[in-house]
């Protein structure tokens, strides 16, 4: 039997605001002294209030925004209620049934995708994007767990895709994106190592009915694999679920409905929670914080003050400015890049400098933008240009000489051989190896008259 993977993603961003999400403490936790940031809102302590961030919900909407979702005019926070060392309060401030952002989508494999028939592109809908906040932090040792509430409070963004990934490479492809957009949007540093951005794939299976066009039902079962904390291991656990549940399929069986975790010392997913039922969380709205309403015109103010995104970039690049999708591609990668790009084109411009031998300079001589500025870069450019245009004299003395020791050329070429030519240029290269090769044929088409 043929199995088609069914995998959807859930990803938590951390935002980086100056404060944390409910109160004033300072959001940036890395690096600080356990417990040395907190107050009686982040410690959960009874009778504080929580007094949500605009900025923080303003990054959640931007996010939505990016990843065509709609915004909701209307928005509200609802308590998430469970029993955990790591909540203080026995319940997280979160989302439910009226997110900020809901049906969204965005785009994989585009000229560059390389596991797609060229110039087709794949859908992935994006079910919502929701506003939480991050829990403590708790660190084991030996018999020990210590809890840090330094990220008790700490804003954060859960993107929730629909079930359309058919494979581990498109999940890192959209995980590469959604890190990219991100960090456009300057809303997050999206670090994975410093667990700003944390994943957890569900994986199931379904018999592969290509060609029989029976509904396609999703398969009751899935794995949700936890703490993942690189693309790679992602990509990984993946593969591995996909290789064990296929087993287990094989054998007529139906792989059980868990929890997992990804062991890369062992190379495979391991058990952690296995789920009887759904797990109850008794949602209710929070009370302590009033519903959030948005005008159209607030959408579309904050839509305003957004970057350009990777997307439109990418096609600006490749059909207005005609690069080749891979240029684009490199230029496009990272904001900053883009816009010193950008940046350099105007100023070079004016000196008749070609786009194309701009992103040539940035791609291939690998220039430091935090080194060199813009119109530092139109100079050495100007000046490479006059090193390699040479002494229209010097060269005319040598394709003189030239001239005379290949007569039969010189004939051929009078008698309306043009493409000898090309020979003759092939000699004078033997002299100048480095230099331009249209210069060198005007010069010999003067000569030759
Ligand atoms: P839960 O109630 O466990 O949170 P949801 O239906 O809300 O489950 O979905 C959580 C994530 O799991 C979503 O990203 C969704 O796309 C994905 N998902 C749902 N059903 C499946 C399935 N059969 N196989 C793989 N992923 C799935
Ligand atoms: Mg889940
Ligand atoms: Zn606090």
């Amino acid at each position: 039997m043929n199995y088609k993977p069914v995998i959807g993603l859930e990803v938590h961003v951390e935002l980086k605001t100056k404060s944390k999400m409910f109160c004033s403490c300072k959001a940036d936790y890395f690096g600080e002294k356990p417990n040395t940031n907190t107050c009686p809102v982040c410690l959960g302590l009874p009778g504080a209030l929580p007094v949500p961030n605009k900025k923080a919900i303003e990054g959640c909407v931007m996010i939505g925004l990016a990843l065509n979702c709609k915004i909701n005019n209307f928005s509200k926070f609802d308590r998430k209620n469970y029993f955990y060392p790591d909540l203080p309060k026995g319940y997280q401030i979160s989302q439910y049934d009226q997110p900020f952002c809901t049906n969204g989508y965005v785009y994989l494999g585009g000229e560059t995708n390389r596991h797609l028939p060229s110039g087709t592109k794949k859908r992935i809908r994006i079910r919502r994007v929701h506003m939480e906040e991050d829990t403590a932090k708790l660190i084991h040792q030996g018999q020990d767990s210590l809890i840090d509430f330094n990220r008790s409070g700490v804003p954060l963004v859960e993107i929730v895709t629909e079930p359309d990934f058919e494979s581990a490479k498109e999940v890192v492809e959209y995980l590469k994106k959604l890190q990219q957009i991100v960090r456009y949007l300057n809303v997050s540093d999206a670090d994975m190592e410093k667990g700003n951005m944390r994943l957890e794939p569900n994986i199931s299976l379904m018999i592969n009915d290509k060609g029989l066009r029976i509904k396609k039902t999703l398969p009751k079962y899935k794995v949700e694999v936890k703490n993942i904390n690189s693309f790679r291991f992602a990509e990984k656990a993946i593969e591995y679920e996909i290789k064990r549940q296929t087993e287990i399929l094989s054998e007529g069986k139906t792989p059980v409905q868990e929890t997992r975790g990804w062991d890369e010392d062992k190379q495979k997913t391991v058990t952690q929670r296995i789920k009887e039922e759904a797990q109850d969380y008794r949602y209710f709205p929070e009370p302590d914080i009033p519903p959030i309403r948005f005008s159209d015109s607030d959408i579309a103010s904050i839509e305003c003050i957004m970057p350009e995104l990777p997307d439109v970039k990418m096609q600006r690049f490749t059909n207005i400015y005609r690069l080749s999708a891979y240029d684009a591609e490199i230029l496009t990668r990272d904001r900053k890049i883009a816009e010193y790009f950008d940046e350099t084109t105007v100023i070079g411009f004016h000196h008749e400098i070609k786009r194309k031998r701009i992103a040539n300079y940035i791609i291939n001589r690998k220039i430091d933008i935090n080194k060199i500025l813009p119109a530092e870069l139109i100079q050495i450019i100007i000046k490479d240009n006059q090193k390699s245009s040479l002494d229209e004299d010097k060269l005319s003395k040598v394709i003189a000489q030239i001239l005379i020791e290949n007569q039969k050329a010189v004939t051929d070429y009078k008698n309306g051989k043009v493409q000898a030519i090309g020979f003759l240029i092939g000699k004078v290269k033997q002299h100048f190896p480095k230099a331009d090769t249209r210069q060198i044929k005007n010069v010999l088409e003067k000569s030759l008259k």
